[in-house]
């Protein structure tokens, strides 16, 4: 009834912007293909659940794939596939496109690292006939959360012999778990006039592992020593290897199904897994690009990316540089010319919170995936800001590939704010925008995403990977 239409509808269909689209244009097909790959990114999430893990996951994937090590010095050619371990903690790895490096590559940069709680070196303790694992917290966690949480122990030690062990305590059928008590409501008049920051000591954060006592009348601390026994059976290792070790507590537990709908999907550490594989997944899946396609797992973002595995260190520029140097094409030339999507989750607009988001400018859950074209926090302090014209060609990608996007922010104008990867590889001269997938309960041991903006973010990394110009 097009006729029917006054001039100022048709004025405002021509030139006023109407918002994401939302669920109700996905087809029931692309439903069912979005349904059939939160599948396998469940089962991923399950087995992956700190860094280490995600790299062992997808180095066994990767190697499925047929991509091979990296070697420096080696002149890759169009379809080539490799990868770079860096300390089983971050990874880098590429498919070789049909166009020199001279004209830049497309990168795809996530984080593997999520909050958590790691052991300290000196962890194991005895108090009053209780054993308890000492802890130092990791990344931005609200402390209420975790007590009287099912908790999972996952990790490595390191021998002095230079021999490792991986341990996961909690996830197999059968398994024990672990937590961190709580005060009865009983008691708890004191504890609940506190505000919630200060309601919890994360100096008390003291993980319970055990009750009874090795049995011998001389001995002291008997339950510690206890532990430290069934520790010893059953991994090999001795109090001291504490000291050399990554242990962290996790929530235990799969992820699953969240809704009467099972449209979305519940668990811990979906920041940033959830964009690894995604961005994973496209990667495999563009087998010959026309762009050198770069994918990126970066350890330590929760934490400020420092250190050799987190996105400051230099492992991407030298992996750059190591790839060019055999052409005689100098990094600074292929950094200067590339692409970048800094894949990273944002905030969705919780109706339960509303006060803390603009909601024009909020992401909300199934509008597809998360453009962001800056974070940080005051007056856009400590962020990289999506250049225009960058804007524009990534809203061309995506609205070409027919990928469900919106865009949004983190929060209301100096409510709080956060940062991404995205201003460390932008350091490097290389156009760089966020793009992700719309969370909801942030950084809770029990995160919520959508499988519409899941499968709507890998769709526009595979636009990514795929695109030409
Ligand atoms: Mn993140
Ligand atoms: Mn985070």
């Amino acid at each position: 009834m097009d006729e029917q239409k006054t001039k100022g509808q048709m004025l405002a269909e021509n030139i006023l912007y109407e918002g994401p689209d939302g669920a109700e244009t996905f087809t029931e097909e692309e439903y069912q293909r979005a349904d059939d790959f939160s599948q396998d990114y469940k089962r991923f999430l399950t087995r992956a659940k700190t860094e280490r893990e995600a790299v062992a996951e997808t180095l066994s994937i990767l190697e499925e794939a047929g991509y091979q090590p990296f070697e420096a010095g080696k002149q890759y050619v169009s379809g080539d596939r490799v990868y770079l371990n860096n300390r089983n903690k971050s990874l880098v790895f590429a498919t070789i496109g049909r166009r020199p490096l001279s004209d830049g590559v497309r990168i795809m940069a996530s984080h593997i690292d999520s909050p958590r709680i790691d052991l300290k070196p000196h962890s194991l303790m005895e108090d009053t006939g209780l054993a308890y694992l000492r802890t130092h917290y990791y990344g931005g966690i609200k402390k209420f959360h975790w007590p009287t949480l099912p908790l999972a122990l996952h990790g490595v030690v390191c021998r002095r012999d230079g021999s490792t062990v991986n341990v996961t305590i909690g996830e197999a059928p059968g398994d024990p778990v672990f937590c961190i008590t709580d005060l009865l409501p009983h008691l708890a008049k004191e504890q609940e006039k506190k505000p919630a920051e200060k309601a919890f000591d994360a100096e008390k954060f003291h993980i319970l592992i055990g009750s009874l006592p090795f049995k011998d009348d001389k001995a002291s601390e008997k339950v510690k020593l206890n532990m430290m026994r069934l520790f010893h059976e059953k991994y090999g290792i001795v109090e001291g290897d504490f000291l050399s070790a990554e242990l962290t507590v996790v929530p235990a537990g799969s992820a699953r199904d969240v809704g009467l709908d099972q449209s979305m999907i519940g668990s811990y550490g979906h920041d940033d897994r959830v964009c690894a594989y995604t961005s994973l997944k496209a990667a495999l899946e563009v087998a010959s690009p026309e762009f050198t396609h770069v994918t990126v797992f970066a350890d330590k973002e929760e934490t400020g990316s420092d250190g050799n595995t987190g996105m400051k260190s230099a492992f991407l520029r030298y992996f750059l540089e190591d790839l060019a140097a055999p052409f005689g094409i100098p990094v600074r030339t292929v950094l200067s010319r590339s692409k970048c999507f800094s894949a990273d989750v944002n905030c969705a607009y919780d109706p339960t919170y509303p006060d803390v988001t603009e909601k024009s400018n909020t992401a909300q859950l199934n509008h597809g995936v998360v453009i962001t074209k800056y974070t940080g926090s005051g007056g856009k302090g400590g962020t990289n800001d999506a250049s225009a014209e960058y804007m524009a060609w990534v809203r061309a990608l995506l609205g070409d590939a027919g990928v469900l996007w919106q865009t949004g922010e983190l929060g209301k104008v100096d409510v709080g704010g956060g940062g991404t990867v995205a201003k460390f590889i932008a350091e490097l001269n290389v156009d760089t925008v966020d793009l992700g997938v719309p969370v909801l309960s942030m950084h809770a041991p029990f995160e919520v995403v959508s499988k519409i903006d899941v499968y709507s973010t890998y769709r526009a990394f595979k636009a990514f990977a795929e695109s030409r110009k």
